[in-house]
């Protein structure tokens, strides 16, 4: 089959890439030093802090590291309960399935697509450890709700801030300062990348810092004394200081083993100069997102996803719902975009109905919501600064055609002045 080209893709890359990071990594090659674990990353790790008003920025591998190595540090066992999202990319939940942990899907809200804080606190029992949330799209949940959630029943909130990176709140916070772990991805259609992979774990608590360091470093994570030189000591060469530390250690519970997921210095140079851009590639998409605002304005059967007051979304990609009274209508303007050259894809398939979990019980009916979103008025519009003033144009004019059509073939059916009642029925 030949696939088709699209005038407006979904990202190739979702970032620019340009001479600035091809300097970084001139700078890097040409010069003496070391590829790994050196200087670009430490300051790849300091400016992502620093900009995030977070303590500790871990950097790894991959956005799926990222989340792997939060929920390590969870101290979860069989048995606990962890709540979670159905609208997200599988990376979220999946290794969740490793711990024999009970999860539960928590529905979400019907515009943002984020979970809602009302059935959140309808799921919590006393077997909740935590809460794993994604800014859904890059439109940041309502946190102040979830964390006051949180506190009061004494649960973790780790922040999927895999869209989010750029998104700011009313009061100038960022995703993955809002609530105990951030894990963000670089990986190539995000919003900045480092090289095509990476990630990266923020967090307030210095424990969680050094444990996740630990892990991600080839050591293991436990709960470690280190006692003082003692005479039986063998004397040590400075070579030997490795070996000097190690025997100073006494394990008194190893939680779980390390791995290696040190980004290269490649990546992090790459990185730097990426979060040094995060403001104009922002604004870049949110200008996109501004114009196909003003065509959702126009057409009632629209709800696009929209920032809670005073927040700023990321846009990583540009999401509504078409609410018309045939389900049929989301897939036939789907197609309609489709012949226009817009290239759709629909994100993401809610995770619950995925076999992995079907597997552990879970299944049709679990969350009305997410399930009756995506499979009648779920879409997602491609948004990203790879698009040049023409495309943008022709998305914004093929997106107010299709609008049209769905207008005239719906025009004789009675539209239901407000949104139906979700809670009822999904059929
Ligand atoms: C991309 C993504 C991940 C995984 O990130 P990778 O860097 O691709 O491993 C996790 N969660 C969400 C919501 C994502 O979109």
């Amino acid at each position: 089959m030949i696939r088709p080209s699209y005038s407006v893709p979904f990202p190739a890359r979702g970032s620019i890439v340009s001479s600035r990071e091809a300097c970084a990594l001139t700078e890097l090659l040409n010069g003496n030093q070391t590829l790994s674990m050196g200087k670009w990353r430490t300051r790849f790790e300091e400016a992502f802090a620093d900009l995030h008003g977070v303590p500790h920025a871990i950097s790894v591998t991959s956005g799926t590291v990222a989340v792997e190595l939060a929920i390590a540090v969870l101290g979860l066992r069989p048995g606990d309960q962890v709540i979670t999202t159905p609208q997200t990319y599988h990376a979220t939940v999946q290794p969740l399935l490793n711990y024999g942990v009970d999860v539960s899907f928590c529905d979400i809200e019907p515009d943002s697509s984020n979970i809602s804080p009302e059935r959140l606190e309808s799921l919590i029992t006393a077997r909740t450890k935590a809460v794993l949330l994604v800014h859904y799209g890059g439109c940041i949940a309502d946190m102040s709700a979830i964390t006051r959630i949180a506190q009061r029943h004494g649960i973790l909130v780790v922040e999927d801030c895999a869209h989010a990176v750029g998104a700011t709140t009313a009061d100038g916070r960022r995703p993955g300062s809002l609530g105990d772990i951030g894990c963000f991805s670089f990986q190539n259609s995000k919003n900045i990348t480092t090289l095509g992979e990476g990630g990266m774990i923020t967090c307030y608590d210095a424990r969680i810092a050094e444990r996740i360091r630990r892990i991600r470093d080839n050591e293991y994570d436990g709960d470690i004394t280190i006692h003082p030189p003692t005479r039986h000591e063998p004397v040590l060469l400075p070579w030997m200081k490795y070996a000097e530390d190690v025997y100073r250690h006494t394990v008194t519970k190893v939680h779980r083993a390390g791995t290696n997921a040190t980004m290269s210095e490649a990546a992090a140079a790459v990185g730097v100069v990426q979060l040094e851009r995060l403001g104009v590639v922002t604004a870049q998409r949110q200008a996109i997102a501004r114009q196909l605002d003003a065509v959702m304005c126009r057409y009632e059967f629209a709800s696009p996803q929209r920032p809670r007051g005073g927040d700023t979304h990321a846009y990583h990609f540009y999401t509504f719902q078409l609410e018309t009274p045939d389900p049929a209508t989301r897939d036939e303007l789907v197609l309609d975009l489709d012949r226009r050259g817009i290239e759709i894809q629909l994100r993401y398939f809610p995770q619950h109905l995925l076999p992995e979990w079907r597997a552990h019980g879970h299944g049709y009916g679990e969350c009305p919501v997410a399930e009756r979103n995506w499979f009648t008025s779920h879409v997602n519009l491609p948004c990203h600064p790879g698009l040049d003033a023409y495309q943008v144009e022709h998305l914004v004019t093929a997106v107010d055609a299709a609008f049209g059509a769905v207008s005239g073939a719906t025009a004789s059916s009675p539209f239901p002045q407000q949104r139906p009642q979700l809670s009822a029925s999904i059929e």
